[in-house]
């Protein structure tokens, strides 16, 4: 018997004739003979909203009081959808996370998923019914406080749990068709991709493309769980994040993330442990810093610039500023306007002249770049917020090429 993990996203959720129309899918998989594990989001944007209703409330809501209001969200589509799921006769049981044996760290709001004790589920399965868990959520162990694993962490739950279970594949239900070259929201000439591989797809999502959670993308490649993500409003396939692939060209996608802040240390003195002062209270303080930029000295004084998500830019500037103090810097900027782009193919490892082609088109633009980072098969440049739009079309039209 096949084993199959779906999850569906918050649109494919939103409203009571998706769900049904969700709970038609599963139990056409069900009645095919596999065995079902539904994973499902919160309703539509719902997650969203809950957030907004906590900063009426609070403007330093308490983290453990925040995953217990978030983890609502998915409480209430994983009891509509199992009860979509019963009115076609077939058994259907929803699992939260906690009861799903979903364990993980204590860490509220980007909580890591440490094991998965999946017994009630695997019961559910065996008494013949379809099994339902919300995603995006676990329990920690240590605080016995319920978590959330950070947005978009129904992926995530998706993956690990085909992983824990030992299924053949896991369908990512969307309200796309796929991974396409480009966010088809910001470039409508995307195309869908067949296939693209794990590592492709892992730098996509830590780059901004938010399909498929950079979380999930590493469970699969840990687990070798092929990831199938599909529309959730028709049956034709989708792409195929997986291990071979048959080409690798040397551009696969081109992401944004416009969710990051740029924090600039000015007037620090050039000499031996400056950077360790600077960023070792940064990690001490739980900031995740992405790229950074020494400008050349002159006389003996130079610039740091670096990007860290928003969220953490407060948090990153009262450390920037009481580290600035101690090494005698003249100040801290913090610019919120940036947004980073990104070109991604496994092909680039064995072609030159791509970061080239790339500042080119910028260029030609009229896009200013900041900072630049690469990896064998990724380059960013952080430009204006501005020029997100102009940035990511000019680049998927030069290096991918429009749909015809
Ligand atoms: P869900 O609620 O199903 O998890 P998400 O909103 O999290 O849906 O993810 C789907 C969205 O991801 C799409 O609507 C699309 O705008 C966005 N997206 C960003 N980059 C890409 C990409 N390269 N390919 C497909 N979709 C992308
Ligand atoms: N509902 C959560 C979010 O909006 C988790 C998810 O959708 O995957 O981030
Ligand atoms: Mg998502």
């Amino acid at each position: 018997m096949a084993f199959v993990v779906q999850k569906f996203g918050g649109t494919s959720l939103a409203d009571a004739d998706r769900i049904r129309n969700v709970a038609r899918r599963v139990v056409e998989t069900h009645r095919a003979g596999n065995n079902v594990v539904v994973v499902v989001s919160a309703m539509g944007k719902s997650t969203d909203g809950l957030i907004e209703l906590a900063t009426q409330i609070s403007d330093t809501p308490h983290p453990r009081e925040m995953d217990m209001l978030l983890t609502a969200g998915e409480r209430i589509s994983m009891a509509l959808v199992a009860m979509a799921i019963e009115a076609h006769d077939v058994p259907a049981v929803s699992f939260t996370g906690s009861q799903a044996g979903i364990l993980t760290t204590a860490d509220h709001g980007r909580a890591e998923i440490l094991d998965i004790r999946a017994f009630r589920v695997r019961e559910c399965l065996d008494e013949g019914k379809v099994a339902i868990v919300a995603g995006f959520q676990g329990v920690s162990p240590d605080s016995k406080d319920v978590t959330t694993l950070g947005r978009g962490g129904s992926d995530a739950t998706a993956v690990a749990l085909a992983a824990a279970l030992g299924a053949s594949v896991c369908e990512i239900y969307t309200d796309v068709d796929g991974v396409f070259t480009a966010d088809p929201r910001v470039v409508p000439s995307a195309r869908k991709l067949d296939e693209v591989t794990f590592t492709e797809m892992l730098e996509l999502a830590n780059a901004g493309a938010g399909v498929l959670m950079a979380r999930s993308v590493e469970f699969g490649i840990r687990y070798n769980i092929p990831i199938h993500v599909r529309s959730s409003f028709h049956d034709g396939e989708g792409t195929w994040v997986k291990e071979e692939t048959m080409e690798e060209p040397i551009i696969r996608g081109v992401a944004h993330d416009e969710s990051e802040a740029k924090l600039t240390v000015k007037g620090v003195p050039d000499r031996p442990g400056v950077a360790a002062a600077v960023f070792e209270p940064m990690g001490d303080a739980g900031v995740n810093i992405d790229m950074i930029v020494q400008n050349v000295s002159s006389e003996g004084i130079t610039d740091i610039s670096f990007t860290v998500p928003e969220a953490q830019a407060a948090t990153a500037v009262a450390v920037a500023q009481s580290v600035a103090a101690d090494i005698d810097a003249t100040g801290v900027d913090l610019d919120t306007d940036i947004s980073k782009i990104t070109v991604v193919g496994a092909g680039m490892k064995s072609e030159s002249g791509v970061a080239a082609s790339m500042f080119r088109i910028l260029s030609d633009a009229g896009v200013n770049i900041e900072m630049i980072s690469t990896s064998t098969i990724r380059i960013s440049c952080v430009v204006r917020g501005d020029d997100t739009q102009a940035a990511v079309e000019a680049l998927h039209r030069g290096l991918i090429g429009d749909a015809s």
